[in-house]
């Protein structure tokens, strides 16, 4: 037997808590790990407090992140003792997740974890901080260099955002950081943000072109904050896009893009292929700083305390980054 989170949907409505379940109840897949630290992502708010579909098959153990030991594997990659970290893959969505002390995942969905890394710091980056490192790879791999001029970051005191902020400003950055929170300069002041802009200004309709600043943003937002954030973007810029905590929409023209040679650039983490995620934990155990890691993050135990946390993160109201300490 082994503790997990349960979401359960059924003629009765939606039922959520923290259960003893079967290890014979784990789905099919080759590795067995032993879950040491996962963590609360906005999705895995979503799932919790099950605001939006992300959970696609019932009933769900939730978690798209865990760290742990591989305690059984039929993968050639993986042996027992290996220490790996699982982002993404649908896990928690459409198969079995990681808020739990036991998951059963595919081994090429694992990668290894970094040896500057202990469990609870890969959970204290999650998908969050990954999400954070491929936008920052995607800035530099369309050339926007420390040179450059700013860097805007927006939603820059949740996860992803805290993460951007802190590894862009220790690359040598100037980092802008947006946030609605004014009462937190001092912390983004202190991972490292240049300065500090009110959202506010960037959540009302503006023109198409607009005066130019940035010579890169990591948009964690979308809607008009992404239409803004690209109409003030200099020319030959790049707009890392990564979320929707603001809007799925993109009310935009596509004066940026054609008069000002402005990027686009997507980023998605669940589906990253392997080669690509190795080279971003290998940059996060490079890139960034262990103590602004700890000065962002907060540690809760598996329990009631995530459906609490997960009610925070989706008011809007939470800074950084959350580990769920399970063994
Ligand atoms: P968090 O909840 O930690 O942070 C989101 C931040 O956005 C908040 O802290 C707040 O920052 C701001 N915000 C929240 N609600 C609103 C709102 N209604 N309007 C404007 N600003 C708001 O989330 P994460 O950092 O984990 O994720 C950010 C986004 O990135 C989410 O949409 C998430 O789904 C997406 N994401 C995408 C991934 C991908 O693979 N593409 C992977 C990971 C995340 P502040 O108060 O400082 O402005």
């Amino acid at each position: 037997m082994f503790r997990a989170i349960l979401l359960e949907k059924d003629d009765q409505g939606f039922r959520a808590g923290l259960t003893e379940l079967d290890e014979a109840r784990l789905p099919e897949a080759d590795v067995l790990l032993a879950v040491e630290a996962s963590t609360l992502n906005y999705k895995d708010a979503l799932a919790l407090t099950h605001r939006s579909p992300v959970v696609r098959l019932w009933p769900m153990v939730p978690g798209i992140d865990g760290a742990g030991t591989v305690l059984h594997s039929a993968h050639p990659d993986w042996q027992p003792g290996d220490r790996v970290v699982l982002n993404g893959w649908g896990v928690g969505e459409t198969h079995w997740g990681c808020l739990a002390e036991r998951a059963r995942l595919k081994g090429e969905w694992l990668v290894r974890l970094p040896e500057a890394f202990t469990a609870r710091q890969a959970m204290a980056i999650g998908t969050a901080g990954y999400t954070a490192m491929l936008c920052v790879m995607a800035l530099e791999d369309h050339g926007v260099t420390p040179g450059s001029g700013e860097v805007l970051v927006t939603g820059a005191t949740g996860g992803v955002g805290s993460v951007a902020v802190a590894l862009l400003a220790r690359l040598g950055y100037t980092v802008v950081a947006a946030t609605g929170k004014a009462a937190e300069a001092d912390y983004l002041q202190a991972l490292g943000a240049a300065s500090v802009l009110d959202r506010a200004g960037l959540m009302a309709p503006g023109k198409p072109l607009q005066k130019e600043r940035w010579a890169g943003v990591v948009d964690t937002l979308g809607g008009v904050a992404l239409a803004n954030a690209c109409a003030q973007t200099r020319y030959g810029g790049t707009v890392a896009a990564c979320g929707l905590a603001a809007s799925m929409d993109l009310p935009t023209t596509v004066a940026p893009f054609i008069l000002r040679g402005v990027t686009l650039a997507g980023v998605d983490s669940v589906m990253a292929p392997r080669a690509k995620r190795e080279r971003a934990w290998a940059r996060l155990a490079r890139d960034l700083d262990p103590a602004l890691l700890a000065r962002m993050t907060d540690e809760i135990p598996l329990g009631e305390a995530v459906f609490e946390r997960a009610a925070a993160i989706m008011a809007g109201g939470f800074r950084g980054r959350t580990v769920v300490g399970i063994a």
